[in-house]
């Protein structure tokens, strides 16, 4: 495999390189001649488990046998569900499946959920609620996305908070309730700590929130208590819309970590009490409507297989994704622990690092040793205009001689991620081409 970074790109060229969801200029090699028969389960079929089948099937020419384990029907993308809960998008424009992958590809799917997973030889056994035979197979890739920590400190479970951060009936459920907001009301949302999904997500979502609220309901406000100490992602263009295009309705407070919730009386309404963040003092916020995205962690199956380490995420060595706790399952996606943001779009770049990965090491070879991926993230900023924002990770030796990866300008070869110049129209129209590419790109 050659991937092959090209810091001459101009802008133009980088906005079709995303609109194509591609690792720049990449060829692959063809392990057509694998034998015995390698088996991988994939454990979850979402943005980076659909995306590792995928081509764990193609790139092997179809020599691998590979199954996907997948509790639902059907795959609920999180992407663009903020425009499902302002009522602009309808809900199956977020609907995916796994037949495409099936029926071109021969990736097999059992329904079900992984409850465990035990060695087995020189391979494992996965194990599947409802399902009495085990399935076996050489290497696992475990792809479980994330789980909720309790948010609050006082309460041991996670609480029944209306997060929407997990596409499916709490996304619909919000866009009913913002709907129902009284027209002088206030919606009150949270922003957990780093690391969680989609690091310009929630300020995308206030953004839009705002929107709805200027032009369906001129009296209700939003406020954002933030538990980070600034904005994460993208930062000019969403503190500028946050003091212009919502100077009015728009309270943006970073340092503010959720403490507790006191119910109110109408559902998902109450008072949120926060820390200051190293003031020592808290404050409180009253919301007809209380958005609490909690605290994050990998999905509860990582967290079974003893994969995650204290920081609740699964460290991996970023040439292959394969656990440096076990070797032998792989952990890609919103679960593995890398210098890499969780979003979907890096999930299906991972993936692909993982599967030429696990294609080589099957072939006796060496996982290829500096591999790159890029993101590309486009956020509406109201019901019309929308920014973006991208990078190249290149994995690369540091000073300290680790690995990590690195992102990069794609136009200067600077340290860190670019935004857009300025939120516009145009940007609105190619987020919608983007979506739809890397939605094929991963389920088709
Ligand atoms: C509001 C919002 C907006 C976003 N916008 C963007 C964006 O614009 N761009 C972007 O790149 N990213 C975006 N993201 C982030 C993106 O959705 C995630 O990073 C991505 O879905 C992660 O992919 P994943 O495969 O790790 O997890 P998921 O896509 O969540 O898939 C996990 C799958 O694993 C399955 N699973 C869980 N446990 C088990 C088990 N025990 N056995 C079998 N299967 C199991 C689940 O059912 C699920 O299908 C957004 C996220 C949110 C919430």
């Amino acid at each position: 495999m050659k991937f092959k970074i090209d810091f001459s790109l101009d802008r133009r060229k980088l906005l079709a390189a995303i609109g194509a969801g591609a690792v720049s200029a990449t060829t692959f090699p063809v392990f057509g001649q694998a034998a015995p028969l390698r088996k991988v389960v994939v454990i979850g079929g979402g943005m980076a488990g659909a995306t590792v089948a995928k081509y764990l099937r193609l790139w092997s020419n179809q020599t691998v046998d590979v199954t996907i384990v997948e509790p639902s029907t059907s795959y609920v993308s999180n992407i663009m569900s903020n425009l499902v809960v302002t009522g602009q998008l309808q809900p199956s424009t977020l609907n995916y499946n796994w037949s495409k992958l099936t029926g071109s590809y021969g990736v097999k799917v059992v329904k079900g959920a992984v409850t465990s997973v035990v060695a087995s030889g020189t391979g494992w056994s996965v194990n599947i609620s409802g399902l009495a035979t085990p399935l076996a197979c050489d290497r696992v890739v475990v792809a479980p996305g994330i789980s909720f920590d309790p948010v609050l400190d006082n309460v041991s479970q996670p609480l029944a908070v209306l997060h929407a951060w997990q596409a499916g009936p709490q996304t619909t459920q919000l866009r009913d309730l913002l709907a129902a907001l009284p027209p002088t009301g206030t919606f009150v949302m949270s922003i957990p700590p780093a690391p969680y999904r989609c690091p310009p997500g929630p300020y995308e979502r206030a953004c839009v929130i705002a929107d709805y609220l200027k032009r369906n309901k001129p009296g209700a406000r939003i406020v954002v208590l933030d538990a980070n100490p600034d904005v994460m992602a993208e930062p000019v263009n969403f503190k500028n819309a946050f003091s212009t295009l919502y100077g009015s309705n728009l309270t943006y407070l970073p340092g503010r970590k959720v403490k507790f919730i006191t119910a109110g009386i109408a559902a998902f309404s109450g008072t949120v009490a926060v820390d200051v963040v190293g003031t020592g003092f808290t404050e409180a916020y009253a919301g007809d409507l209380l958005n609490i995205i909690p605290t994050q962690r990998a999905g509860a199956i990582a967290q079974t297989l003893g994969l995650c380490d204290a920081t609740g995420f699964a460290p991996v060595n970023g040439v292959s994704f394969e656990s440096t706790i076990k070797p032998g399952i792989h952990v890609i996606g919103d679960a593995s622990k890398t210098a890499l943001p969780k979003a979907g779009h890096v999930g299906n770049q991972g993936a692909k690092i993982c599967a030429d990965a696990i294609l080589r090491l099957f072939a006796n070879q060496q996982p290829y040793p500096t591999p790159t991926a890029n993101s590309a993230c486009f956020s509406p900023l109201s019901s019309t205009v929308a920014s973006w924002l991208t990078a190249v990770y290149q994995y690369e030796q540091q000073v300290d001689l680790s690995w990590k990866y690195v992102a990069r300008d794609q136009v200067s070869a600077l340290t860190g991620a670019t935004e857009a110049g300025a939120p516009s129209v145009q940007n609105f129209s190619k987020m919608s081409t983007w979506y739809k590419t890397l939605m094929t790109e991963t389920f088709a």
